[in-house]
């Protein structure tokens, strides 16, 4: 369902204690100042899950998401974690795709494709990642480069199993640079990628499909983003370890 989303992506960052506490902030600031127009997700490191989701119980429009999965179901992959396994303590979303994954991690458009079947199968929504990079912007091959990158890890997909995706579209360019894409930029993108998306799957799902955009978005910046029609809010990364700057871009809806 096409919703208004603000995920905010830690990273490797702040230890258990610092996490719990940055929960709680969001957590009480939410409740007293966002109404329910807004759905709000963690995307927290794994060994804090747990936690965190013993202080989100009984609350209802914040929502608790992973990082990455395996892409396998279980078995002998030392230091790796099944989709399973995050689903049994209470992740309802799972990050693949983000850049720092395929560009540290290797992480391909087949290996992804097959991550969000293990996500989808296991009950988690993906939120999948795509965007290019400076060069591929600089040679105006974007739109090209984005969609195929949609195409190569979701097309696979049944309509009924692609309506349950949110996409998140973060050119790498922006990320973590303090160079935000312009309000024009983002909205450009995500109708292409919406019309994209109903050539393979039909109007009725792109319309339903929640389309993030991502990359140095600030409470400055925020509003004027999530302005765009098919602009459906914000993958967060440096700003949502501050509690007030992250429920400020919240409150840009
Ligand atoms: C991200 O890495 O998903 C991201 C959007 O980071 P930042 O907001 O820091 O640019």
């Amino acid at each position: 369902m096409r919703r208004n989303i603000v995920a905010g992506n830690w990273k490797m960052n702040n230890d258990l204690q610092e996490g719990l506490k940055l929960t709680s902030e969001i957590l009480n600031m939410v409740q007293d100042e966002v109404n329910d127009n807004v759905h709000v997700i963690l995307g927290v490191p794994f060994v804090h899950l747990s936690s965190v989701s013993k202080l989100l119980e009984g609350i209802d429009n914040i929502f608790l998401s992973a990082q990455n999965c395996n892409e396998h179901e279980s078995g002998a992959y030392t230091g790796e974690i099944s989709a399973a396994m995050l689903k049994s303590v209470n992740a309802d979303y799972v990050i693949l795709g983000h850049s720092e994954r395929r560009e540290y991690f290797h992480e391909t458009s087949q290996l992804l494709a097959k991550k969000v079947d293990i996500a989808l199968a296991n009950g988690l929504t993906p939120i999948f990642c795509c965007g290019e990079s400076l060069e591929i912007r600089e040679a105006d091959t974007q739109f090209e480069f984005v969609c195929q990158q949609l195409t190569e890890s979701l097309f696979h997909l049944s309509p009924e199993e692609f309506g349950k995706i949110v996409i998140a579209y973060e050119p790498i360019w922006a990320i973590g640079t303090g160079k935000t894409a312009t309000a024009d930029q983002a909205q450009e993108m995500h109708e292409i990628l919406r019309k994209h998306i109903a050539g393979k799957f039909g109007e009725e799902i792109a319309d339903n499909l929640s389309i993030l955009y991502g990359g140095s978005c600030k409470p400055g910046n925020a509003k004027e983003i999530f302005s765009g029609k098919d602009v459906d809010g914000g993958l967060i990364g440096g700003a949502s370890l501050k509690s007030r700057d992250f429920v400020d871009i919240i409150k840009s809806f």
